[in-house]
C-alpha cells in the first residue's frame, strides 16, 4: 500500500512544484513584484519538494515489491552494508569495531530490507557522532545468537545519545531532531523488523552514546 500511495502522490506533487515555479517566473516579469506572493510561491514549492523527498525515501524502503524471504547470512549482510559506507567512515574518522559471532545459523529474511534497516542505523550513528566535536568516534557493530531461533544485531555509537523524552519518541513517524531530518528512518525500520517477527529497540542516556538492537528469526514466521 505504501508503495502504491507513493506512486500516486508523486505526480500531483511534481505538478504543484511545476505550477509554483511557473507562477514565480510570471511574477518575475512584473515591474513591481508582490513580495508576499513570491514568498508564498517559494515556500509552496519548497514544501512540495519536501513531501516528494519523504515519498522517495519511503519508496526506497518499501519499493522492492513483494517481500522475498530466504535464508540470509546476517554477518555477510552487515559486511555488505559496511562496504557501502567504508569511505564515509574513513573520511569522518570513525573507528569501527566489529564483533560478529561465528557460525550463526541463517536468518529467514528479505535481505534488501534487512540491509536497509542496518544502513539506516549506521547512518543515524554516523550523523549522531558527527554532530559532536568529540575526536573519539567509535562505532561498534555486533551480531550474536540471542535465543535458540533468534539472532540479534547491535549498533552502538559514541555520539551524544538521547534524553529519556527523546528516546520515548524516536520511533514515532515524522519525529526528528535533525535540521534536515524526515523522521521516517526508525519508524520504517521498526515496521520492517516487526513484519519479520522481530523487535527493534534503543537504549541511551544523554551524553553517553546510543545503542540500537534488532532481532531476526532463524525460522520462517
Ligand atoms: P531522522 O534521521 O530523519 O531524524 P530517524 O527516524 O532515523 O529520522 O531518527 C529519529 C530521531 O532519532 C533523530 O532525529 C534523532 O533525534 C534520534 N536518533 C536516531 N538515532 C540516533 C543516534 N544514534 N543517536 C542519537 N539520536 C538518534
Amino acid at each position: 500500500m505504501a508503495s502504491g500511495l507513493a506512486h500516486e502522490l508523486n505526480q500531483p506533487l511534481s505538478a504543484i512544484s511545476t505550477y509554483c515555479q511557473a507562477g514565480l517566473r510570471i511574477v518575475d516579469t512584473f515591474d513591481d513584484k508582490p513580495e508576499k506572493l513570491v514568498h508564498a510561491l517559494e515556500h509552496a514549492s519548497i514544501q512540495s519538494q519536501r513531501a516528494g523527498e519523504i515519498i522517495r525515501r519511503m519508496r526506497r524502503f518499501t519499493g522492492k515489491g513483494a517481500v522475498r524471504r530466504k535464508p540470509v547470512n546476517i554477518n555477510q549482510v552487515i559486511k555488505n552494508v559496511l562496504g557501502f559506507i567504508e569511505t564515509e567512515l574513513n573520511r569522518k574518522q570513525i573507528k569501527l569495531e566489529l564483533e560478529l559471532a561465528e557460525e550463526l545459523p541463517a536468518a529467514i529474511a528479505d535481505e534488501i530490507q534487512i540491509e536497509q534497516v542496518i544502513l539506516n542505523l549506521l547512518h543515524n550513528a554516523i550523523e549522531a557522532m558527527f554532530s559532536t566535536s568529540d575526536n573519539m568516534r567509535l562505532l561498534r557493530v555486533s551480531s550474536r545468537r540471542s535465543a535458540a531461533d533468534t539472532l540479534q544485531v547491535t549498533v552502538k555509537d559514541s555520539g551524544p545519545g538521547m534524553d529519556a523524552a527523546t528516546l520515548d519518541r524516536i520511533f514515532d513517524t515524522f519525529f526528528t531532531t535533525r535540521k534536515n531530518g524526515m523522521g521516517l528512518g526508525l519508524a520504517i525500520s521498526r515496521s520492517i523488523v516487526e513484519a519479520h517477527g522481530g523487535k527493534l529497540w534503543a537504549e541511551s542516556t544523554a551524553g553517553s552514546g546510543a545503542t540500537f538492537h534488532f532481532t531476526v528469526s532463524t525460522t520462517a514466521t
